[in-house]
């Protein structure tokens, strides 16, 4: 089956082999090694100093990433504004209310650009924020979120900067700026891991371990303190961490964030090609998109639910749109192992289900 949903991902022949690796208890120094490397390398990602910054790993999905990264960088008396322009921003908002973290939501249209202004706006009216938070790139529609100006933004108004970049890191820019304070993300998504295990990337000097944490299990200070001195808190998902590790292997064998970004335009843009001569058009322009996803209009007459199975029957997954988009768009995300030769398969695939209905 070729996944072309934005995460899990298809494996590398590699990364599936290396989930069948020794059993191991994770108090065992073995661990600890393989949790060491792992860390050191997603720092090496951006080229980012242990010194300043930690790859803090929990086992989860991405969303216990970003709830780890909210709950446990906004301090006690700070206050979070959270972008919402799709349903990751919004679901930043629901781990605010549900952490009673105070917060502002700043509630735009569901793919539409974030306007610095509007973020200006907010900061000057509400003096008690300290973070705002905002997706990078925004999966629900493809919508890559322009960091650059957000980051000077919050440098000038002295505020910090949380990231979800769960379906941007490792395969887009990503400039860490002093204002930056963290940035969550998972193994399965842009790094092509398995899935089953996220890390935030923290500032080391704005956890605080000894404030009252808001939780128990996605406390970062927590592991941050334990992973540094080669422990963890909890029972870590090892043979995902051996996939990890094998993963990020073949990231930097292939040329690492540069390349992998560059490998995906060129099979987005094969795709796009194709789709384009079959009458099938983009809900964003390409300069607005990711790399890693882009969502489409379905073809007319045909649904989702009969697209989708069609192109299932053929080996293909595709991804539905969220919400109201569900009714009128389908994503299809390039990340993982995939091969020119699958995108011509998928064109192919379309154009049989296109002439039959
Ligand atoms: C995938 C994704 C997440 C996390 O979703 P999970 O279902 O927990 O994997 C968070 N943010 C963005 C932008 C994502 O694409």
């Amino acid at each position: 089956m070729i996944l072309l949903n934005p995460g899990p991902v298809k494996l590398s022949t590699g990364v599936r082999a290396a989930l069948t690796g020794p059993d191991l208890c994770h108090r065992e120094p073995e661990f600890a090694e393989l949790q060491t490397d792992i860390r050191r390398r997603l720092l090496e990602v951006y080229d980012l100093s242990p010194d300043c910054w930690a790859a803090i790993m929990l086992a989860g999905s991405g969303t216990a990433a970003v709830e780890g990264m909210l709950a446990s960088l906004v301090p006690r008396g700070g206050k979070l504004l959270t972008i919402e322009n799709g349903v990751y921003g919004e679901r930043m908002t629901r781990i605010a209310v549900t952490h009673d973290i105070p917060h502002h939501p700043l509630r735009l249209t569901w793919g539409a650009a974030i306007n610095v202004n509007d973020v200006a706006r907010a900061l000057k009216i509400d003096p008690n924020i300290s973070h705002v938070a905002v997706v990078h790139h925004e999966t629900t529609t493809g919508r890559l979120n322009d960091l650059i100006a957000l980051v000077d933004l919050c440098h000038r108004h002295r505020v910090r900067l949380l990231i979800d970049a769960v379906s941007s890191y490792g395969a887009e820019a990503l400039n860490f700026a002093g204002v930056i304070a963290g940035c969550a993300a998972t193994a399965n998504k842009c790094l092509h891991g398995a899935p089953g295990v996220s890390f935030v990337i923290v500032r080391r000097d704005q956890l605080s371990p000894n404030a009252a944490p808001r939780s128990v299990y996605l406390d970062l200070a927590t592991y941050c303190s334990e992973q540094d001195h080669s422990g963890t808190p909890f029972t870590q998902p090892v043979q995902i961490f051996y996939a990890l590790r094998r993963a990020l292997i073949e990231f930097e064998e292939q040329g690492g964030w540069r390349a992998r970004r560059q490998r995906y335009l060129t099979l987005a843009q094969r795709l796009s090609t194709g789709f384009e001569e079959l009458g099938i058009q983009a809900l964003l322009p390409r300069r607005e998109t990711s790399a890693v996803l882009r969502a489409y209009y379905l073809p007319k007459g045909l649904s989702y639910a009969d697209l989708h199975d069609a192109l299932k029957a053929r080996n293909f997954v595709i991804y539905a749109g969220q919400g109201e988009l569900a009714r009128n768009i389908f994503r299809v995300a390039v990340m993982g192992a995939i091969e020119d030769a699958d995108i011509d398969r998928l064109l192919c695939a379309f154009q049989a289900v296109l002439s039959k209905s």
